[in-house]
């Protein structure tokens, strides 16, 4: 029997379009609440503390210094939480991050989509020159942790987190996408522009974060299974798959690269032959999958909130006396 489910593909969508509208909610109102500072009124809108998203490698900092010293930075707590929360995620429910929640992944994906269906095409990179490309984002990752891991010694990393620059760093991120350098225009519409040819060439080139959850998702308990005795070799899950990962050729999908985004089940005509898996044995429908994954992030966060791990300790007082200085503050 053919079987199709493209429908299914709903599920995602859906969550990535109320992960958006969180980020975006998030964004103007940090926006506002720092234009409200900088002109010297009262914030009419409370500081979001996951715009701290953004600050990942200062999350790193901070889930080294927490591990090695049981010591919590309370500047930009929620750095932390998110990157741990994303990483539990993408252990758990393979590189889920990426296709599920990332808002970034959500544009790159977005605006491929457009680009196909301006062009009527999609471009692909050669094979070799794909393999060479993908190292870059895992050279980035490994420089991070590098420093950061390796080299920082937890006092460094205590006495980065008392410096002004990390104090307004939440602030420097916003300022880089609202006063925009020259520079910094270029390189973003050259990534649009890589974006709207290539399928996902931020994230799978480029992003060190989405090389670190990959990592973490290869030793997860979730991954695709293909049960050959039903499928029929038309190989349409590989076409579909935006990791071009040779699933019709592969028992079991346990790559760095798979985001669990479901395409490949979703286009799957056997109805036995693709599923998403825990264990190995346990098969996940694309709905319980959505469910247990936000269920998984938000509660991560949430707990973080109830113990007191997620506002700022970084009052609105102290950003009016820093930010008139913001540009003298470079990284130690
Ligand atoms: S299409 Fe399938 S194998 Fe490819 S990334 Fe998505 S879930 Fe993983
Ligand atoms: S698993 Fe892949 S190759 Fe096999 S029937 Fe399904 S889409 Fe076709």
């Amino acid at each position: 029997m053919v079987y199709t489910n493209i429908n299914m593909l709903k599920w995602r969508y859906l969550t990535q379009c109320l992960i958006l509208l969180i980020v975006l909610y998030s964004g103007i109102a940090f926006y506002f609440y720092i234009s409200d500072i900088e002109q010297g009124i009262e914030p009419s809108f409370d500081r979001p503390p996951s715009v701290e998203g953004f600050l990942p490698i200062g999350g790193l900092m901070s889930l080294k210094l927490f591990v090695a010293e049981g010591v919590l930075d309370t500047i930009h707590p929620a750095a932390a939480i998110i990157l741990a929360a994303s990483v539990t995620v993408s252990f758990v429910f393979r590189k889920s991050f990426c296709s599920w929640i990332c808002p970034i992944g959500t544009l790159s994906e977005a605006i491929w989509k457009i680009g196909k269906k301006i062009m009527a095409v999609s471009f692909n990179i050669q094979k070799y020159i794909d393999y060479t490309l993908r190292s870059i984002k895992y050279l980035l990752l490994g420089f991070f942790t590098y420093i950061i891991l390796w080299q920082m010694s937890s006092s460094e990393i205590l006495e980065f987190f008392n410096t002004p620059y990390w104090k307004v760093a939440d602030v420097k991120m916003l300022k880089f996408f609202t006063d925009m350098t020259q520079a910094t225009a270029v390189t973003l519409l050259i990534l649009l522009l890589l974006s709207f040819i290539y399928k996902n060439f931020w994230c799978r080139y480029l992003c060190p974060y989405g090389a670190l959850v990959g990592l973490f998702s290869l030793v997860g308990p979730t991954r695709i299974i293909r049960y050959n005795d039903a499928c029929i070799h038309c190989g349409k899950c590989y076409n579909n798959c935006p990791a071009q990962l040779p699933i019709d050729k592969l028992k079991s999908v346990n790559s760095a690269e798979c985001t669990a985004c479901f395409s490949c089940v979703s286009v799957c005509p056997k109805k036995d032959a693709l599923f998403m898996t825990f264990a190995g044995k346990y098969r996940i429908d694309i709905k319980n999958f959505a469910i247990m994954l936000l269920v998984l992030f938000f509660g991560i966060v949430m707990a973080a909130r109830i113990s007191g791990y997620w506002q700022s300790s970084i009052s609105a007082e102290e950003l009016r006396y820093l930010i008139p200085k913001i540009k003298e503050f470079h990284h130690p």
